[in-house]
């Protein structure tokens, strides 16, 4: 790894070499971050080669990637989600330019299959056949379908609450998988035990330094789509707040690399029953533990496991905390559905509804440029779909009911 000079603790700045296996720091136990040499990135890629580059994957980003150049075993397509010009949703909201990037289309359908791939990448590395993890859902099921495709077994952790489209997926990409009757925290605890004691390759959020550089992948792709002249804000939900990490890391590796002169500003999004990172922003205090109280389970996470990496991101952009409750999602749902034909699960939504608030209250300016990441698919919680959007007409198949039916609706038909 020619581009990574070391691996350095957020918390004493302890710096150490990056091998597959760094986790935390061994000094303080604080998360660390990946150090890249900017010098080599700026000589090894320009705008101009990865324009000519054929794979759409995260992997077209190499150089800014903490990876050996050549990982020879069977990968899932991850990245390469679509950016939308959203105009009919931008006008609904109120705001002058408006993408959305959709990352529910990825192969397990989420984000969390960016942080996935690299952990597999890293597991292969170090040379380990057993990957293990505990997850809200998502980063379960994308360390199931990806570890699968590469061969490695998998021992996955989710709390008992995790619906049942994620749990589906686990079972299907053939992980053992452990349904712990507790909140997230517990579910948590449990793994991490569990790896101890079995000595697994941990995929565990916030300890494994390198699943924040496969989640900066979409940064990268953001600016790429954009040609480099990055908008105003980046909305997004938060839960652990490894994403919002990831995608800080990912414009501040492309300002330091050269690829962009102008850093966006990030709205962290989260529920208004569950925001300990919202509530240190707003309240300029330490972060302290919370309920799990929202349908969003993505993101129903009381103790962050990267609160440092997320209030550095958040504070350091000079962003903005906007919480939302459940019924503002599930408008958003039907919102980016009707709008944009993009489907999101309640996590997967909650930045548009944070987006939609912040310009309702004036926090940010109706002629701003703005990206709002749609984090993972709806398809994996139909109770909470069908929850925000309804139940369609349901009648015999008789023409006279269906005028009825239509005329009852108020359709307007001729
Ligand atoms: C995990 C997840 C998030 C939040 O990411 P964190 O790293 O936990 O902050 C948001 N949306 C979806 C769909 C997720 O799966
Ligand atoms: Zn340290």
């Amino acid at each position: 790894m020619k581009n990574v000079i070391s691996a350095v603790c957020v918390h004493c700045g302890h710096e150490v070499e990056a091998t597959p296996t760094t986790y935390t720091c061994p000094k303080c136990g604080g998360i660390m971050d990946i150090k890249y040499d900017y010098k080599y990135i700026r000589e090894h890629l320009t705008k101009e080669k990865l324009a000519d580059r054929k794979d759409p994957s995260i992997w077209r980003f190499k150089e800014f990637l903490p990876v050996a150049e050549d990982l020879n075993y069977p990968k899932l397509r991850v990245g390469g989600s679509p950016l939308y010009k959203a105009d009919r949703l931008a006008e609904e909201l109120g705001v002058k330019t408006l993408y959305i990037k959709d990352d529910g289309i990825n192969p397990t359908a989420s984000l969390k299959d960016r942080a996935s791939a690299l952990a597999v990448a890293k597991a292969y590395e170090a040379g380990m056949d057993t990957i293990a993890c505990s997850s809200t859902g998502n980063a379960a099921s994308s360390l199931a379908g990806n570890a699968a495709a590469a061969g490695f077994k998998t021992y996955i952790f989710v709390p008992s609450r995790a619906p049942k489209g994620k749990v589906s997926q686990l079972m299907i990409f053939g992980a053992n998988v452990v349904s712990v009757q507790g909140s997230y925290e517990d579910t948590f605890r449990l793994s991490a035990e569990a790896i101890e004691r079995w000595g697994w390759y941990n995929r565990n959020a916030a300890i494994n330094p390198y699943l924040m550089e496969g989640k900066k992948t979409v940064s990268l792709e953001i600016a790429e789509q954009l040609d480099f002249d990055m908008p105003d804000y980046i909305a997004l939900s938060v839960g652990d707040g490894c994403t919002i990490g990831g995608v800080w890391k990912g414009l501040k590796d492309l300002y330091e690399a050269g690829f962009i002169d102008k850093l966006p500003r990030l709205i962290s999004v989260q529920s208004t029953g569950c925001y300990p990172i919202n509530r240190a922003i707003q309240e300029n205090a330490p972060w302290r533990p919370m309920e799990e109280n929202t349908i969003a389970d993505s993101i129903a996470v009381g103790v962050p496991r990267n609160p440092d990496k997320a209030l550095n991101a958040i504070r350091e952009s000079n962003g903005i905390a906007v919480n939302v409750t459940d019924e503002e999602i599930l408008s958003a749902m039907r919102l980016l559905g009707r709008t944009c034909g993009v489907f999101g699960e309640p996590a997967g939504v909650t930045g548009t509804a944070g987006l939609k608030k912040a310009l309702e209250e004036g926090l940010i300016p109706r002629d701003a440029s703005v990206v709002s990441i749609v984090t993972g698919n709806g398809l994996k919680d139909t109770a909470n779909a069908i929850k925000a959007a309804g139940e369609p007409i349901s009648i015999p198949a008789d023409m006279n009911l269906l005028l009825k039916a239509f005329q009852e609706k108020g359709f307007d038909l001729k």
